[in-house]
């Protein structure tokens, strides 16, 4: 007899998967039920404002679900470098209880049902074209799914492009980070147009990314969107890295 479609769903998907969880390497699904659960009892309601020490001039009000360490680090390499697209959902999840807690720190006081904008930070295309996928723009459209099941409205704008020569951040130091970031990110403007169109009024502007380390990527994103009038409200990430300090958010303006 063959096996039903769930069980050759799941064969396949452990096929391309390696079938080990990502974050501990137990054999079976791609994050095991004990993972799953240490994951969704640590976020949910617990992402934090949190700022990078020191804290650059201009980060919008940050917010992360924890340290970026661990199993959560071990999540967001194995989806962002691994292609591990199961994990979109659960880290989506994650993602969108930070896109909450900016909203609420903000004061959203927006009319309801006006859309609540999500901007990724740019993948830069040399990442993208290497992965064969933009990791970013998937978790935070998969933040957005959740958030619309909870019923908020929300659209995802990936409005940011970075310039040509601009290079991975990983390995450079603070100093570094902000010389390489400056004036590196821009709105393209046919995003921009198509956009208007379809959605004439947003209620907030939140920038989304998976780690914020230095904040320099946060900055410049949130100076580029403030350049053709969309001022960012508060930025959500998933994990905080390198020496933060939790607090009141926002920081240095
Ligand atoms: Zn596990």
């Amino acid at each position: 007899m063959p096996p039903d479609p769930p069980t050759l769903l799941c064969a396949a998907r452990d096929l391309f998967l390696g079938g080990s969880c990502a974050a501990c390497g137990r054999r079976g699904s791609v994050l095991c039920p004990g993972c799953r659960a240490s994951l969704v009892q640590e976020a949910p309601g617990a992402p934090r404002p949190t700022r990078p020490d020191p804290c650059p001039a201009g980060l919008p009000p940050t917010w992360a679900c924890g340290a970026y360490e661990g199993a959560l680090r071990q999540l967001v390499v194995a989806h962002k470098e691994h292609g591990q697209q199961a994990l979109a959902a659960p880290l989506g999840a994650l993602l969108a209880e930070s896109v909450l807690a900016a909203l609420a720190g903000g004061g959203d006081h927006a009319p309801p049902g006006t859309p609540v904008l999500l901007v990724p930070a740019p993948s830069r295309p040399s990442a993208v074209r290497a992965r064969g996928r933009d990791a970013a723009l998937v978790l935070v459209r998969a933040a957005a799914r959740t958030l619309r099941r909870r019923g908020v409205p929300v659209v995802v704008a990936p409005l940011l492009t970075t310039r040509p020569g601009l290079v991975d951040q990983a390995g450079l130091g603070v100093q570094e980070r902000a010389a390489n970031l400056d004036g590196s990110l821009r709105v393209r403007p046919e995003q921009l147009r198509r956009l208007s169109r379809r959605v004439p009024e947003v209620a907030a502007v939140v920038l989304c990314d998976d780690v914020v380390t230095t904040g320099a990527t946060l900055v410049e994103a949130s100076r580029a969107l403030r350049a053709v009038g969309l001022p960012v409200l508060g930025a959500a990430t998933l994990g905080a890295t390198g020496r933060r300090r939790t607090g009141p958010p926002g920081g240095r303006r």
